[in-house]
């Protein structure tokens, strides 16, 4: 603990993940250890390895790693391809860019279609890319779903239909690590491989799980796939998966909280979910024109639900006004990674989050941008307000009173 005075209210934790967890997730998880050999574990487990299907909108194998997404993207290389693979991937940011220096690392030969950070990836440069492969030394085609630093989505349907146009027999990996439970995803009907993801973001629990969705054809590349694993190795995990234990010490608490994460998700509604997130970052959207900053996504079709990334006019630091945002609001908002370093902060808006959280974290943006000296227009906060209530729809219960 530090020694500066306590800060009373709640810190807004408005980075793009990890996020802030609901209470009933908290006390979930606030239960005594278990023996993870044992009946009631058995019961837990198998309650959430069939309960995260339905998130991901599968029917095939969901696995739970206690690791953070970085141990999911290397279970995903390691389980279905052999060294010197050669991977199709796009640089739509700074988490595509991580993958494809881990695909390096693992001894893959990632080719990565280069983007300016501000839209998601095009699906007709990868048709393009897949067509000329007519040798099929494209293993897997890998892309993120939501890039957590610049706020923009690819949209895996698009890059699905463009692989089918070709009829290129690669793998579909997707990283929707920020992505799963803000928007849509079927990992199933989209033709996906290997889905991964994380438990600090959409999913509203602790930093900690990594979740892994597995194909009948990602499946089979693993029997055959040369790269060395053990602890992410997928077979052990099925083999023990199929009655409801883990071939190694289960993360037992924040299982707990998956339960009761998905039981939250289910009773929202899963469409609801994203619709609410859809509808919070067209109000963050909307406040960032007013100000008459610029939005790195620069293509609508490629808005993210879950972050807003947001440019600095030339001359003012991000991580200066950031700081000056925290110093004064108690507001943490998401820094500018790699290039965008002191360039663009990031408004996470999303997993458990509500109309006056999205307001409130407005609210501190606008009155930072006064203090921070940065040139901008008054009103984002008003237009946000105004949005927000024009959409607004009754809580069903209170229309049911
Ligand atoms: N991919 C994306 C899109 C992310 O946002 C992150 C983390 O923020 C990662 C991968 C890495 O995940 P982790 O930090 O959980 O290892």
């Amino acid at each position: 603990m530090t020694n500066a005075p306590r800060r009373p209210g709640r810190h807004f934790l408005q980075i793009p993940g990890p996020t802030p967890v609901p209470e009933g997730i908290l006390s979930a998880m606030s239960r005594q250890i278990l023996d993870h050999r044992g009946l009631e574990f058995q019961q837990l487990g198998k309650r959430v390895l069939s309960g995260i299907k339905s998130v991901f909108k599968t029917q095939s194998h969901v696995i739970i790693y206690p690791s953070s997404g970085t141990g999911a993207w290397e279970a995903a290389l390691t389980n279905t391809l052999s060294p010197g693979d050669k991977v199709l991937m796009c640089e739509t940011g700074q988490f595509a860019v991580l993958w494809a220096g881990m695909a390096t690392r693992l001894g893959l030969d990632p080719e990565v279609i280069p983007t300016d950070w501000r839209i998601g990836a095009d699906a007709s440069l990868i048709e393009h890319k897949l067509r000329a492969d007519t040798a099929h030394k494209i293993k897997a085609v890998c892309v993120v779903h939501n890039e957590t630093s610049t706020g923009c989505l690819t949209r895996i349907d698009e890059v699905r239909r463009a692989m089918d146009a070709v009829k290129h027999p690669a793998l579909l990996m997707v990283d929707s690590i920020s992505g799963l439970a803000c928007a849509d995803l079927r990992h199933d009907e989209w033709g996906i491989d290997v889905t991964v993801s994380g438990s600090q973001k959409g999913m509203m629990l602790p930093p900690g799980l990594s979740f892994t969705a597995i194909s009948a054809k990602a499946l089979d590349a693993s029997k055959t796939a040369g790269l060395k694993r053990s602890y992410f190795s997928w077979d052990d995990m099925l083999a023990n998966n199929s009655n409801g234990f883990f071939p190694y010490t289960p993360a037992t608490g924040l299982l707990y909280g998956l339960a009761e994460a998905i039981d939250m998700l289910n009773s929202e509604g899963l469409e609801n979910v994203f619709q609410r997130h859809a509808r919070l970052s067209e109000a963050t959207r909307l406040a960032v024109r007013v100000w008459g900053l610029e939005l790195v996504c620069r293509d609508a079709k490629y808005y993210s639900p879950a972050v807003t990334t947001v440019l600095m006019p030339d001359g003012h630091n991000a991580d200066a006004f950031r700081k000056i945002v925290l110093d004064n609001f108690n507001m943490s908002l998401g820094t500018g990674l790699n290039k965008l370093a002191g360039k663009a902060f990031r408004i996470g808006h999303l997993g458990d989050t509500n109309e006056l959280t999205v307001l409130g974290a407005l609210t501190g943006v606008e009155m930072g941008l006064e203090l921070a000296g940065v040139p901008h227009k008054k009103g984002g906060v008003a237009a946000a307000m105004s949005y927000i209530a024009e959409t607004a729809q009754p809580a069903k219960e209170a229309e049911a009173a």
